[in-house]
């Protein structure tokens, strides 16, 4: 009898997991994703004011930040999923970082723009970053926290059970990511990269930038990645084998633009 109840709980965890799956957008494969685009996006919402009103405050120059977000929207077009609505923006904070909310909320901070030089720069980071919400990163790591902590007793289908499960992940730190997934951010993000018009060396050099930087800061580009060196003979890698060569001298660069709306700007 006892053996009876094990199967039967043990085949409903599994249908539990099965309805909670979804195809990845990016890879195409079946993942364990309890969150709906809409969820993702209101779960992101959420965060987003604590952003604001915590980590840093939005910077509150228009031309900045329409021109952050022109960028970003250029990403965006090109990514595996343009209807999501992304945001993209800069908050007023001095350590060197940027990172992707779920459902498309991006930020960069002030002291990351004071490292760039130029757009393609930018437009690297801004990659990298939709690439994690395009590969649904956060998402999937999230539900993987939720089927640990409340072992499967709820599938966070209703939106009342969304801030209990913002409450769960609280921690933006929390929602570090692998070593796989930064790689699989850096190589689909180049892809978004190349698409806009933008030469892939942006990608390389935003790496060359965030390597010289002094350690103990805390920003989303190095923190989960031991090896920056590696990963910039990854990105050299895919440039060569995708053929994104001929684009090293023909795409967008876009220095003086970034000096104009950017730098300048900030007082540089
Ligand atoms: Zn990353």
């Amino acid at each position: 009898m006892k053996r009876k109840w094990g199967t039967l709980v043990a085949f409903c965890v599994l249908g539990l997991i099965a309805a909670g799956c979804q195809t990845n957008p990016v890879t195409g494969e079946r993942e364990f994703n309890v969150f709906s685009v809409e969820q993702q996006e209101q779960i992101g919402a959420e965060y987003a004011k604590e952003v604001e009103k915590e980590l840093g405050e939005s910077i509150k120059d228009s031309r900045l930040q329409n021109y952050l977000d022109s960028v970003g929207q250029k990403i965006a077009a090109v990514s595996h999923t343009p209807s999501e609505g992304f945001v993209y923006k800069a908050i007023k904070d001095e350590s060197v970082n940027a990172f992707a909310l779920p459902g498309g909320y991006i930020y960069v901070t002030t002291g990351m723009l004071a490292q760039l030089k130029t757009e393609a720069q930018l437009a690297a980071i801004f990659g990298h970053e939709t690439a994690h919400v395009t590969l649904r990163h956060s998402a999937v790591g999230m539900s993987r926290e939720l089927l640990i902590s409340t072992g499967l007793s709820i599938l966070v289908p209703e939106s009342q059970s969304i801030s209990y499960a913002v409450g769960i992940v609280r921690d933006l730190e929390g929602m570090s990511y692998s070593r796989g997934h930064e790689r699989q951010a850096d190589e689909i993000g180049l892809d978004y990269l190349v698409k806009a018009g933008y030469t892939p060396d942006g990608m390389v050099e935003t790496m060359e930038i965030l390597n010289s930087q002094p350690g103990g800061r805390i920003f989303e580009f190095l923190s989960t990645h031991p090896n920056p060196e590696n990963r910039i003979e990854d990105i050299q890698e895919r440039i060569y084998n995708k053929g994104y060569t001929k684009y090293k001298s023909s795409g967008r660069v876009g220095q003086g633009e970034y000096q104009s709306n950017v730098s300048s700007r900030l007082g540089q």
